[in-house]
C-alpha cells in the first residue's frame, strides 16, 4: 500500500512538474514574442542582435517590461509602460556604468542598463525603468546630496522630500510610489514581503526631509 501511496505521488509530481515546465516555456515563447514585435521597438533597444533565450540575462529585461504592462492594466492605474515607452528613446545595456551602479540615464533620452539591473529582483526591476524615464521629465529635480541616514554626505544619493504621487518629485519618490501601487494591486504576483521591505528601506535612507511620521506611514503600509 505504501508503495502505491508513493508511485501515486511521484506520478502526480512529476505531472505537476511537467505541467510547471510546460507553462516556463509557454511564458519563454510569449515573452521571445513580445520582445521582438514590441519591446525593442518600443524601447529602440540596442544591440538588436543581443541573443534572447530563457538562459540569457534579456529575459529578465523581458519580464519586467510584461511586469509593467501588467501594472499599467491594473489598479490603481498608473501609466508606467506607455510613459516610459514615450520618454526613453534609445535603451542599451552596460555601456559607462559605475561600479554598483543599476541603471543611469542622460538628460536626453538615452537609458542604459547596468549589469546590476539583471541581478537585481524582479520587484525591484519593476520601478528601475519608471525612476531612469523620471529624470527624463524637464521638471524632475536632480538627485541631491544626502544629509542624513546610511549615505550621508554622498552627492546625488537622496532626493530632498517625499512628494504626493509618483510623477512629482524625484526618481527615488517615484520608486517608492511604484512599490506602493504594487502593494495595493491584487492583480499581481510580486512578492508583497519584497516589496515592502524595499520601501522600508528606501524612506528612511534616500530623503533629506521625510518627517518621522511619514517615515511610519510609508513603514506601515
Ligand atoms: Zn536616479
Amino acid at each position: 500500500m505504501k508503495a502505491l501511496i508513493a508511485t501515486l505521488a511521484f506520478f502526480f509530481m512529476s505531472i505537476a512538474s511537467a505541467q510547471s515546465a510546460g507553462q516556463t516555456r509557454l511564458r519563454c515563447e510569449s515573452l521571445k514574442e513580445a520582445w521582438i514585435k514590441k519591446y525593442i521597438p518600443d524601447f529602440s533597444i540596442e544591440p538588436t542582435s543581443l541573443p534572447f533565450s530563457c538562459e540569457t540575462p534579456m529575459i529578465r529585461l523581458a519580464v519586467t517590461f510584461a511586469d509593467l504592462e501588467v501594472i499599467e492594466r491594473s489598479k490603481p492605474y498608473l501609466p508606467v509602460y506607455s510613459r516610459s515607452h514615450s520618454k526613453v528613446g534609445k535603451l542599451v545595456t552596460n555601456r559607462g556604468c559605475n561600479p554598483g551602479a543599476v541603471a543611469w540615464s542622460d538628460t536626453r533620452s538615452l537609458v542604459v542598463l547596468c549589469p546590476a539591473f539583471f541581478q537585481s529582483s524582479r520587484e525591484f526591476r519593476t520601478s528601475t525603468l519608471v525612476h531612469e524615464a523620471r529624470h527624463l521629465d524637464r521638471d524632475a529635480p536632480l538627485h541631491v546630496k544626502c544629509t542624513r541616514g546610511p549615505h550621508i554626505n554622498k552627492e546625488g544619493a537622496c532626493d530632498n522630500e517625499i512628494s504626493s504621487g509618483p510623477y512629482r518629485g524625484g526618481s527615488y519618490n517615484t520608486d517608492i510610489w511604484v512599490w506602493r501601487a504594487l502593494l495595493e494591486s491584487n492583480l499581481h504576483d510580486l512578492k508583497k514581503d519584497t516589496l515592502r521591505s524595499l520601501i522600508r528601506d528606501r524612506v528612511p535612507a534616500r530623503f533629506n526631509a521625510a518627517t518621522e511620521t511619514q517615515i511610519l506611514e510609508w513603514r506601515n503600509l
